[in-house]
């Protein structure tokens, strides 16, 4: 362990390092509970690190476009920021045009979590824990939760996500990497061979909030029940990926499976992802437009990076049709999202 920064008040912002049996590295720190590099082997044995991120603490409090961080309270869009719950109503901040986004303006991605080291039969791992006061971004109810990191000899890196609340609430917990699995010298992730296993999306209006209906995937640009080139036909898509695919639409979803395959035939990489929700954004990066500089001096154009993030549906509190994320006092909210990684 050791300081990567210093906030603003001048809190410390830990920073830990985990190695596993396959020569992988991980390091997050506790602002955010983000995970700052992710080193990993190509087919060849060269150790590579595969997420985008910035060197100083500096840089994720000035400008991180939600780098390696876990986002919530409710991560994805809220349409207007607003919903009833058990007839009152909440307006949150408005901070994506009219809608909100990974949970205000200050979501868990900027706050500073509390961490400590854990040893699991698994391998290392770290354990960030945050209590979010009741009203904080206008969300109602204290809630704590517990994200759990471990990177495993079995090459996974495995993220628990535990919260309780003392106020009925809605929760959604992502993680926010963005993935390159071909390393620095990789220009954007086009390139990248993609299978998610998916039939269906939530549709989406123009500010991407769900419309409530459930598209097919049918052969157009959104498919990728078979593996597909990333680039092949991101030009149909309006402005790249950004989208829910829909991996199950059982509202008691629980079973841990499989969402999605990303495979870099440069490198040989492979990751796959597994989770217990049902839902997966896939986020091609659109937004990067060189104007950021990350580690080793790689400037971040579009598309340099892509996001595969498990979660609940957008805006899943003004659907009831959808999966629930609402969380009472006295139950306890759980995901459990595992990326693996191989090479072929
Ligand atoms: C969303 C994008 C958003 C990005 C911000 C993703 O999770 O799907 O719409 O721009 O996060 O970095």
């Amino acid at each position: 362990m050791d300081v990567f920064g210093t906030m603003p008040d001048g809190r410390r912002v830990q920073r830990y390092t985990l190695f596993n049996e396959q020569g992988s590295l991980v390091r997050l720190i506790s602002y955010g509970a983000t995970v700052t590099e992710l080193h990993v082997r190509d087919r060849a044995g060269k150790v590579e690190d595969v997420v985008l991120g910035f060197d100083s603490l500096e840089s994720y409090l000035e400008k991180s476009p939600y780098f390696g961080c876990t986002t919530g309270r409710v991560a994805n869009r809220i349409a207007q920021g607003r919903f009833t719950l058990e007839g009152v109503q909440y307006q949150l901040a408005a901070n994506n045009g009219p809608h909100h986004l990974h949970g205000g303006l200050k979501g868990l991605d900027k706050v500073l979590w509390n961490s400590q080291p854990i040893h699991g039969t698994e391998g290392p791992g770290v354990r960030f824990q945050y209590q979010s006061p009741d009203g904080e971004e206008g969300y109602p109810g204290n809630l704590t939760i517990t994200v759990e990191y471990t990177l495993s000899h079995r090459n996974e890196l495995r993220i628990e996500y535990t919260a309780v609340t003392d106020k009925v609430t809605p929760v959604n917990l992502t993680h926010h990497s963005y993935f390159n699995l071909g390393g620095r010298g990789c220009k954007d992730i086009l390139g990248h061979v993609l299978i998610v296993l998916a039939s269906q999306y939530t549709d989406f209006d123009s500010t991407l909030i769900p419309t409530g209906k459930f598209a097919s995937v049918g052969g157009g640009p959104f498919d990728f029940l078979l593996p597909q080139p990333i680039g092949a036909r991101i030009g149909e898509a309006p402005g790249g990926y950004d989208l829910n695919y829909v991996v199950s639409h059982h509202p008691d979803h629980r079973k841990l499976s499989r969402q999605a395959e990303l495979y870099e035939p440069q490198s040989g990489r492979v990751m796959t992802v597994e989770s217990t929700e049902p839902g997966l954004q896939f986020y091609s990066g659109n937004f990067l437009d060189g104007t950021l500089t990350g580690k080793y001096g790689v400037v971040y154009g579009k598309h340099s990076g892509l996001c595969l993030e498990s979660q609940h549906f957008p805006d899943s509190v003004n659907h009831p049709e959808f999966p629930s994320t609402i969380l009472e006092p006295g139950k306890t909210y759980h995901q459990l999202t595992i990326y693996r990684f191989s090479t072929r």
